[in-house]
C-alpha cells in the first residue's frame, strides 16, 4: 500500500476504534538482510536495508492503555503492570514500560497500527511496530529520545517484556536506515556505517514461518556458545565467534566436533562475505556482491544447516533465470528469499522463478518488490 494510502487506512482505524481524531502518528519500516545471517549473536557484522513497507502508528492522550490493529477487530485495554499474554499488543506495552522506565511519563494513551511489513515472514514487523511505536509515544508524552536510544527503547522491548532473544539489528535498521543506502552495523561495537545501495531487491516468500521451528534457531545459538567456549581453549582472548581469523579454521577443527566447525565456519565465512560485500558495493560492484548472496545461501544451507527446500528450490530457480544474487534471509528454515537481478529483466526473472515453484510445489509464492528506505519518523 503506498505510503499515503497508509496513513489513511490507520488515521480511519484510529477513528473508528476511539471515536477521536488522533494527536499525532509516527512510522517506521520493515527491514531485510542482504548479508550477514546469523552473525549478530556471535559479534559479527550486518547488512541490513530499511524497506518502504511500513507501520504507522496514530496516537492520542487518554486515561488508560487502549491498542488497535487491523490484525482483529475492535481494540484491547491493557495495564502497564501486568505480565505478557502472547499477544500482540504485548510489543506495545513493552515499549510503554520502558518508556516509563526512562523516565517518560505516559499516564494513558490510545494508539492505532497500520502496517504494510508482512507479519512473521523475517522482515521484521515486530521492530517496525516498536520502533513506530516508541517514536510516536515518546513524542506524544514530550520526551526527547536521541536515535540510539529510540533503537534501546524498542529492543528491551522486544528482548526484555516480549521475552524474544534478539540482538540490535532490526530496531537499529527501522531507525537508522536511509532511502539508496544499506548499514553496515558491527553488532560487536555498535558501529555503522551507510553503503550505497540503490535499485530493487524483489522477496520471495517461502510461505513457511519461522515460528514453526524457533527450535531450531534457538539450538543453533546454544551450538555457536558451545563453540565458542570450545575455541577458547585454543584461543583464550577470543571475543566472539566472528573474530575467529579465517586462517585459524583448520587449526581449531581439533577442538571442535564436525558439526560445529561447521557452523563456526559460517559464522566466520559470512563475516568476511558482509566486509568483501560492502568493499563490493563501495566501489560499485554490484556483479560481486550478488555471488556473495549466492555464497551466503549456500553455507546456510550446507554449514549452518538453517535452509529449508522451498528457499533452496527459489534460489536454485533464481540462478537459471538469470539473477545476479539470491539467498534466504532472516533467522531461517523459512521466511523470505532476497533476489537481486538487473532491472530491465527482474520482473520476468521474479515470474520464471515463480512459475517454476509452482510446478514443484503446487502454489505461487508471493512477491515483493522494494527498496533501500528511510528510518523512523514523525508523520507531520
Ligand atoms: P517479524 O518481526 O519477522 O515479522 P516476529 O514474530 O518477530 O516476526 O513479529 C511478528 C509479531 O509482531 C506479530 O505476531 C505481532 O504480534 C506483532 N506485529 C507485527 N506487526 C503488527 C501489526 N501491524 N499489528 C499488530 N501486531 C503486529
Ligand atoms: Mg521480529
Amino acid at each position: 500500500m503506498a505510503e499515503q494510502g497508509l496513513r489513511q487506512a490507520g488515521k480511519a482505524l484510529f477513528h473508528e476504534a476511539f471515536g477521536a481524531a488522533p494527536a499525532l502518528a509516527a512510522s517506521a519500516p520493515g527491514r531485510v538482510n542482504l548479508l550477514g545471517e546469523h552473525t549478530d549473536y556471535n559479534g559479527g557484522p550486518v547488512l541490513p536495508i530499511a524497506l518502504d513497507r511500513r507501520t504507522v502508528v496514530h496516537a492520542g492522550r487518554a486515561s488508560g492503555f487502549r491498542f488497535a490493529s487491523r490484525f482483529e477487530p475492535g481494540a484491547v485495554e491493557r495495564r502497564i503492570d501486568e505480565g505478557p499474554r502472547g499477544h500482540w499488543s504485548d510489543y506495545v506495552i513493552g515499549v510503554v514500560r520502558e518508556l516509563v522506565a526512562a523516565g517518560c511519563a505516559i499516564p494513558g494513551v490510545e494508539l492505532a497500527v497500520a502496517s504494510s511489513v508482512p507479519a512473521g515472514a523475517g522482515l521484521s514487523s515486530s521492530a517496525a511496530l516498536t520502533v513506530s511505536c516508541a517514536a510516536a509515544l515518546a513524542r506524544l508524552a514530550g520526551h526527547r529520545l536521541s536515535p540510539v536510544e529510540l533503537v534501546d527503547v524498542a529492543w528491551r522491548a522486544e528482548a526484555d517484556y516480549v521475552g524474544v532473544r534478539c540482538g540490535r539489528m532490526d530496531q537499529t535498521a527501522a531507525v537508522f536506515g536511509r532511502p539508496g543506502k544499506a548499514l553496515e552495523f558491527e553488532t560487536g561495537t555498535g558501529q555503522r556505517r551507510l553503503v550505497p545501495f540503490t535499485g530493487s531487491v524483489h522477496l520471495l516468500d517461502s510461505g513457511l514461518r519461522h515460528v514453526l521451528v524457533a527450535g531450531e534457531y534457538e539450538h543453533r545459538r546454544v551450538e555457536c556458545e558451545e563453540a565458542l567456549r570450545r575455541c577458547r581453549r585454543a584461543m583464550p582472548e577470543l571475543a566472539s565467534l566472528a573474530d575467529v581469523p579465517a586462517g585459524a579454521l583448520p587449526r581449531l577443527g581439533r577442538f571442535l566436533p564436525r558439526t560445529l566447525a561447521r557452523r563456526v565456519r559460517h559464522v566466520v565465512t559470512e563475516t568476511a562475505r558482509v566486509r568483501e560485500g560492502v568493499d563490493a558495493l563501495q566501489r560499485g560492484r554490484r556483479a560481486r556482491f550478488g555471488e556473495l548472496l549466492f555464497a551466503g545461501h549456500r553455507s546456510l544451507k550446507r554449514d549452518f544447516e538453517s535452509s529449508c527446500d522451498e528457499a533452496d528450490a527459489i534460489v536454485a530457480l533464481a540462478r537459471k533465470a538469470g539473477a545476479t544474487g539470491a539467498r534466504l534471509t532472516g533467522a531461517g528454515w523459512g521466511g523470505v528469499v532476497i533476489i537481486l537481478a538487473p532491472e530491465r529483466s527482474a520482473e520476468a526473472i521474479v515470474r520464471q522463478i515463480q512459475a517454476g515453484f509452482a510446478r514443484q510445489y503446487g502454489r505461487v509464492p508471493q512477491a515483493w518488490r522494494s527498496r533501500a528506505s528511510g528510518g523512523a519518523r514523525i508523520e507531520g
